[in-house]
Formats: C-alpha cells, structure tokens, sequence
C-alpha cells in the first residue's frame, strides 16, 4: 500500500524558491570585477533566476543541454546555478586554473553548448575559443555593457552582454516540475591521474546532500548565519554553500575573483561572517597575513575545512589564538562532494586537549545518506579499530554510479561502493582518517609510506612553515621520501635536523633521505599542493642532486 502523503520531487528551483519567500530580506554579497562590493537578497535574486530562465530559453538552452561557466564566485554565478537546472539543463562548471587545453578537452567533452564567462577570465576564452567553436556557439559574459571587455571568438560564435540579455527579460517564469533523477550539475574531476571525468548530479543527488550537510552533525547552517564562500563554485559546487546557504536562509558572502588576504579578512570583517569554508592553503595565507598586520576576525565562530587535511597547528591555531570553531569535512568530485564530517560525539566531552586533537585532524563520520568502509587488497572489509588501514570505499544517496559520457563504463561497483582512490582508517566511533591518497604514498623497499603522516610531523618542527612528502627514485629501495619545505622567513633548516625532528616518530626507514627549500608550493587547479609537478621535479634529486628540471636543461 502506497503512502498517503504528498510526493513533489526533490528539485533545486525549491531551494531558491524557499529563500525567496521565508529570508526574503537575507543577502547574497559578493565582490565584483572591479573589486566593489555589491549586495542583494534571496528574494531580488530569485527573480532574476527566473529572468534568466527566459534568457536560457530565447537562446535556444533545451532540457539536458550542458551550459558552462567560467566564473569565480560571485552572485551571477549563483543564479546560473539556478537559472540553469531550474529549466531542466545541466550546468557544468569548468575551472579557469586548469591548463587551456584541459579546459577545450573539457568542454568538447561536455559537448557544452552556452558559456557564461566572469568579464576577468575572457583571456581564457580567446585562448580555446578555435578548439571549442564546434560546440560553443554562444558566450555570455557577466557583465553589464560599461564592463563589456573586447573579446576575440571564432567565426560563428556569438558574443552577448548578460545584463542586456537581462534587462530584456520577463521574470513571468513558472519552474517545471521536473523529474527528480534529472541531471542538474556537471563537475569534472581535476584529472590528477589521467584525463578529467565528468561526474553528473543530479536535482535529487544534490537536494538530499545539501539537506544531509546542513544537519546539526554536519555545517549546520542558520538563518542568522553569514557564510563566507572561500571553496570555489567551479569546483565540486563550492561543497554545495549556493544550495545550503539559501536553504537555511543564512546570507552568502562571495569574494568575487579576490582570495589574498587583505581580501577575505575584509569580507569577513566588513560583512560579519559568521562561518568560513575554505581549503587550507586559503586559512593558511590568511593567517601568515593576520600575523603581519596584527588583525582579528572579531564576528567569525567558525572555520569548516576540507579539501585536504587540515595541519595541526593551523587548527592550534585558529582555536587557541583567534577562539575559533574549527570543523573539518572529507569529501571528492564523485562524492557531492561531501562524505564526512568531523563534529565531536558525546564520548570525546572529557578528552584531554592533545587527544581532542588527535580527534579533529581525522576527517569524520559518514554523514547521514552515505556509508563508508575500508577494504584490504582483496576487497575484504577490514575492522574499524582506527589502525588497520585500507582503501576507502563509499555508497550513499549521491555518491556517483558511472561517469558522464564514453567514460560511464568507470563508476562504481555493481553494489555501489565506489573506491575513492584514498587510503584510510575507521575508527570505533566510525571517525575516518585519511592515511593518504593511494598515489602519493611512498613506495620503499616492499613497504608504504604515508606522505600525510610525514608533512604532520615535519609542520610540527618550529622552521617549517609548510611541506609537501613526496617520493623521488632511489636506486636500491626504488622511491624514498623527499621533504620539499617552505621555511619560515628567515630560516633554513637543513636536512640533518629535519631527520633529527623526526626520530623516534617514525621508524627509522620511513625517516625523510633529504629535505630541499623552495620559496612556495605549487597549487593544482583546485587550491591544492600538485605533487605530481613536485615529483616531476624532483625526481631524480637523490640520484643527481639535481631537480629533473635542471638536469634536463
Ligand atoms: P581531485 O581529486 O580532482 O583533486 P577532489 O576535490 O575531488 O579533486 O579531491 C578529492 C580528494 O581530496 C579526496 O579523494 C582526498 O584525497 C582529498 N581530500 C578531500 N578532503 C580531504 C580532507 N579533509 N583530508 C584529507 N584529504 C582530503
């Protein structure tokens, strides 16, 4: 027997549609192109999605065409996000910090057909504009017409203004109702190891993971909450903030193309943030930035992190010096993206300082909708003792099935668990802890070395301002670690020493052979450390002395 209870689909236009009616008064900030702040409210917002609705569709947009963007954070882009999946269409984010010809292969893979382009990032556009001319037809930059730049497209692509298409358009639009397995959101994986994939979401994956992520356990968030959106909305849906601030009603604070410090902190302190989301490296120049200028962040509580793990001191840090919240989450593109979330359950109350910190550097517990085990290399689960370690698999309501396009034969399993490619621990409270990325572990003689383990103890050592473990060849164990180090201003701490921090915390054959200083690590697409440049590198420095660079010169 069928419920009696009523059964609209879950769908994205809902979200909007509630902050417009229940926070209608709520804002949306953001920092434009030319570094001005400009506000608005859930509610001017939501008539402007509907405006754009119209633009979409005079443009010729049909249901499942995949519209891109090519925008930092800003309010634009959040009504595309809306505008876009609210006619039924899939808006695909690609991401302006990869190389051109990863994004031409991207979107030619999407097959996308409109381009929504911040006015910052039209360079990248004229740079692909040949190689994609076969499937983009149209570019829409975000401005008005006084910030039109001069942009340079192949012939048969049309160049228009998004506020002249705007101010032409009727905001008279009725969402559809959607089925809610439509495909909404389309986000590509950064391609550390071979090509890029499309992960496909879809209104009911997203809907269900933004009302999982916002639970108590999870961000959590409230009306009266002011977010400050330091994840970017063109990777992995800025961890779904556009679709949880307005479901909560909290105001939604976007920096715009501007992440330096001076930047942010006046985001946050101008517009009184209330909670942060960003990847370390962001909290990390944020910090180096405060200490010069001796600043505060006076209204935030909190800081949510993820992307990767969060150092210990910079959580030392932030609790101890500017009495902050600090949260961490886990998650990846083919995961919602989040699977976890690091918030203390009633057993870890009476812990002692250092053992609550052993608890906040582990990544979290499944969040409600996702399960996780971890496996040995025969697919066996392993027990949840916080010490064995396996590779990490996932299932849940939106974790992904099979990937977008040629490549849907990859995916998950026939049981649904999907392998995350990372290696880790569950603990008895089910708290998961990335040992590492199965790709940067260390392989020496016939035993593994966790890269994660020894960035942790080498950001412990008090000249070491931040790290990156890494394997380079070695003639007779194959790959040894290397420590490549930012030393804080002024120092130099040499090899010797930095094996002398590490004994006794290790054993002595996963203690690091050598240790070089650079100036700053590299940063993949996604605000991350790239190891894989850092490898490329240094691969032969224990074989030359020499980084491969060099020696290729
Ligand atoms: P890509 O894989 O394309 O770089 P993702 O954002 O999907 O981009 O990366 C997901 C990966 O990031 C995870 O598999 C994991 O290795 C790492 N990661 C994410 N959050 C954390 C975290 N809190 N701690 C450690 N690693 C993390």
């Amino acid at each position: 027997m069928l419920g009696l209870m009523q059964t609209s689909p879950l769908l994205i236009s809902s979200i909007i549609t509630h902050a417009a009616r229940h926070h209608a008064r709520a804002e949306v900030v953001s920092r434009e192109i030319d570094g001005r702040i400009v506000r608005t409210t859930y509610a001017a917002l939501e008539r402007r999605t509907r405006q754009l609705a119209r633009v979409l569709l005079a443009l010729g947009v049909q249901p499942g065409d995949r519209v891109a963007t090519l925008a930092w954070n800003t309010a634009r882009h959040v009504e595309i996000y809306y505008a876009v999946s609210g006619i039924g269409a899939v808006c695909h984010t690609l991401n302006p910090r990869l190389k051109p010809d990863i994004v031409s292969y991207i979107a030619n893979h999407a097959a996308d057909t409109v381009l929504f382009v911040d006015p910052s990032l039209t360079g990248l556009i004229e740079t692909v504009a040949e190689s994609v001319a076969g499937t983009i037809r149209t570019v829409v930059v975000m401005a008005d017409e006084d910030h039109m730049p001069p942009v340079a497209l192949a012939p048969g692509m049309q160049l228009l203004c998004y506020e002249t298409l705007m101010a032409a358009a009727d905001a008279d639009y009725v969402w559809p109702v959607l089925d809610e397995n439509t495909a909404s959101g389309l986000c590509y994986t950064s391609g550390t190891t071979g090509l890029p994939k499309g992960v496909l979401y879809s209104h009911r994956s997203t809907l269900l993971h933004a009302l999982s992520v916002n639970g108590a356990d999870g961000l959590g968030l409230k009306a009266r909450d002011r977010i400050a959106a330091f994840l970017q909305m063109f990777h992995v849906h800025a961890g779904s903030i556009p679709f949880l601030a307005p479901m909560a009603g909290a105001a939604l604070l976007l920096p715009g193309r501007f992440l330096d410090g001076p930047n942010i902190t006046a985001l946050m302190n101008d517009e009184r943030a209330t909670v942060g989301w960003g990847v370390p490296t962001i909290w990390l120049g944020l910090l180096r930035y405060l200490d010069e200028i001796g600043e505060k962040l006076p209204t935030l509580r909190r800081v949510v992190v993820g992307g990767s793990a969060v150092p210990r001191p910079l959580l030392v840090r932030l609790e101890h010096e500017f009495g902050l919240e600090v949260q961490q989450n886990w998650g990846m593109t083919e995961c919602g993206p989040l699977g976890t979330y690091n918030q203390p359950t009633a057993q870890h109350e009476d812990l002692e300082e250092d053992a609550k910190l052993d608890l906040q550097v582990k990544q979290g517990r499944a969040l409600f909708g996702a399960d996780v085990k971890v496996v040995d290399d025969a697919g066996r689960e392993l027990p949840w003792d916080g010490v064995s370690a396996g590779a990490l698999l996932i299932r849940g309501l939106w974790v992904i099935r099979n990937y977008f396009g040629p490549d849907a034969a990859a995916g998950a399993g026939p049981d649904g668990w999907f392998d995350t490619g990372d290696v880790a621990t569950i603990d008895a409270d089910g708290f998961v802890q990335i040992v590492d990325r199965a790709k940067d572990m260390i392989k020496t003689g016939g035993e593994w070395i966790s890269s994660m383990e020894l960035e942790a103890i080498a950001r412990q050592h008090p000249d070491v301002d931040d790290v990156a473990a890494i394997a380079v060849q070695h003639p007779k164990w194959m790959e040894r670690p290397l420590l490549v180090v930012v030393p804080k201003q002024g120092r130099t701490p040499g090899t010797a020493e930095v094996r002398a921090h590490f004994k006794g915390k290790v054993t002595d054959w996963s203690l690091p052979d050598a240790v070089v200083l650079v100036p700053e690590l590299p940063l993949a697409g996604t605000g991350k450390v790239d190891k894989r440049a850092l490898r490329e590198r240094f691969a032969l420095h224990l074989l030359t002395g020499e980084e491969a660079a060099a020696a290729g010169e």
